[in-house]
């Protein structure tokens, strides 16, 4: 598996710390109202390179943060004259529906940022002790950042040059709980409460973490002081995952991830979506109008690290796509029950050797930094290779055979391919069945006569060359 890695800027072989092992933070939201498809992006994405990783044959430790203590919570709390609690419960509940309509798997743990103060406040006390955070009169605890000397690898930047930029866009700071500030780049590890604002007790005063030092603490505990794979959304390299490494690596002492992994923003009109610009759909917005597999689908048509547009038009064809892959499943379910019996033919032998060679095709692609748009051209292929294959008839181990691959290259995407065989009631099986036998019997007025009030009940009827299909109307 080849990833590029943020942090080395290059496409590298990944080495796991242990084999066959993965451990993998991703960052995940702040629950203060329901996610946009933006946010989704990184959880469809990274969801995917679990299960490819998994069908892969690693044990993939994977942990993804709900972020619940942060301003925007606080202001709707306060918006609505409730706890903060119960909003980011709130949301954190809408979050796992989306999820699961997702088919985005629960993360090993989802740590929440208001259960691990004790550990944030350990890691904080650690760094004071080393000299890289000091407190200032109000409370606020501050990280020394000029003191990490590796500050700057992983977004690129230099502090010098940050400096004279943060300066000449005028963000010299001297707001109020910055007095004793040593720096402009000194960024909060602790705040004191403001009024009416959740709290906890701490060495330096009554107050909060900073979001930062959050997914430091979280991936030190539950994955260890070093980590193979860090990831999220891109515009999360500067500062937070800047940060999370001067915070780990300077109170650890060993480095933080080995591989740093962005995804590309999800643009809307190719500007970034996001709740601050308002150019936003909530996933549940667009599970009102689609499959939500089908905004999976969407997602994963395109390379994780390309900005991807969204559109109405791009939707639909997104639909489309997916159609025609279930489709072809549907068609080989269909054969599976009504093929020939009996062993495959040598001809059939010889075709699942090619699907089987499809299969070693996508996994190169996906080992390509999990290009998952060439994943999808593999699973059309092997749809094109499905239709021709069958379309003269096949055994029913063909259909089989054949379906199972498609099944297993969608399982890898996370997606559902195969709708559930919705069962009929017996009385109408039993009509079904009784005009076949009149059909057989040449009855074709009472054969008739069934479908007629089978399309009565709402079931509707088709004689296909793999026996009858049903739908309902
Ligand atoms: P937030 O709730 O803003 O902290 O975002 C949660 C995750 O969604 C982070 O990994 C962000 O980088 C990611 N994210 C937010 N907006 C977008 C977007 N428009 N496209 C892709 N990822 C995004
Ligand atoms: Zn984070």
């Amino acid at each position: 598996m080849k990833i590029y890695n943020t942090l080395t800027k290059r496409l590298e072989e990944f080495i796991p710390i242990n084999e066959g092992k993965i451990t993998m933070y991703v960052c995940g939201p702040t629950v203060y109202n329901l996610i946009h498809i933006g946010n989704a992006r990184p959880m469809i994405v990274f969801d995917t390179f679990r299960r490819y990783m998994t069908y892969r044959g690693y044990e993939v430790n994977y942990v993804s943060n709900f972020t619940d203590v942060d301003d925007k919570i606080i202001n709707a709390a306060n918006e609505e004259g409730v706890e903060a609690s119960e909003i980011s419960e709130r949301y954190i509940e809408e979050c796992r529906k989306d999820m699961k309509g997702l088919n985005v798997l629960p993360a090993t743990t989802h740590p929440q940022a208001t259960k691990e103060i004790p550990e944030m406040i350990d890691m904080i006390s650690t760094l004071e002790q080393k000299g890289y955070a000091y407190k200032v009169s109000d409370g606020t605890v501050y990280y020394r950042t000029r003191r990490f000397e590796g500050y700057g690898k992983l977004s690129g930047k230099n502090i010098d040059e940050l400096e004279s930029g943060h300066r000449s866009e005028g963000h010299a700071l001297k707001v109020s709980g910055t007095e004793g500030k040593e720096d402009d780049f000194d960024f909060v590890l602790w705040k004191p409460k403001k009024e009416g604002e959740p709290y906890w007790e701490s060495p330096w005063c009554e107050g909060r973490p900073g979001w930062h030092i959050e997914c430091s603490c979280m991936a030190k505990k539950y994955l260890g002081d070093t980590i193979d794979i860090h990831a999220g959304g891109e515009d999360l390299i500067f500062p937070h995952h800047e940060n999370e490494i001067a915070q780990s690596e300077a109170a650890n002492g060993v480095p933080f991830a080995h591989y740093w992994m962005h995804n590309g923003f999800l643009n809307i009109d190719n500007q970034k979506m996001s709740k601050s610009l308002g150019n936003f759909f909530t996933v549940r917005d667009i599970a009102a109008k689609y499959d939500l597999q089908v905004l999976r689908f969407f997602m994963l048509s395109a390379q994780y690290r390309s900005p991807l547009n969204f559109s109405d038009q791009l939707m639909e064809s997104a639909k489309a796509g997916l159609d025609r892959i279930k489709n072809a499943v549907s068609n080989l379910s269909d054969m599976e029950k009504n093929g020939m019996d009996g062993d495959m033919t040598d001809a059939e032998l010889e075709n699942i050797k090619r699907a089987e060679a499809e299969q070693e095709r996508f996994n190169e692609v996906m080992d390509n930094d999990l290009n998952t748009a060439d994943g999808i051209s593999v699973i059309f292929d092997l749809v094109k290779f499905a239709n021709t294959t069958t379309s003269n008839g096949a055994t029913k181990a063909y259909a089989k055979a054949l379906k199972d691959e498609m099944l297993k290259l969608g399982d890898v995407m996370g997606l559902i391919l195969e709708t559930k065989e919705e069962t009929l009631d017996e009385d109408i099986e039993r009509l079904i069945e009784e005009r076949q036998q009149a059909r057989k019997d040449k009855n074709f007025a009472r054969a008739d006569e069934i479908r007629d009030e089978l399309l009565a009940k709402g079931i509707q009827l088709k004689d296909t060359r793999e026996g009858v299909k049903w739908s309902r109307i």
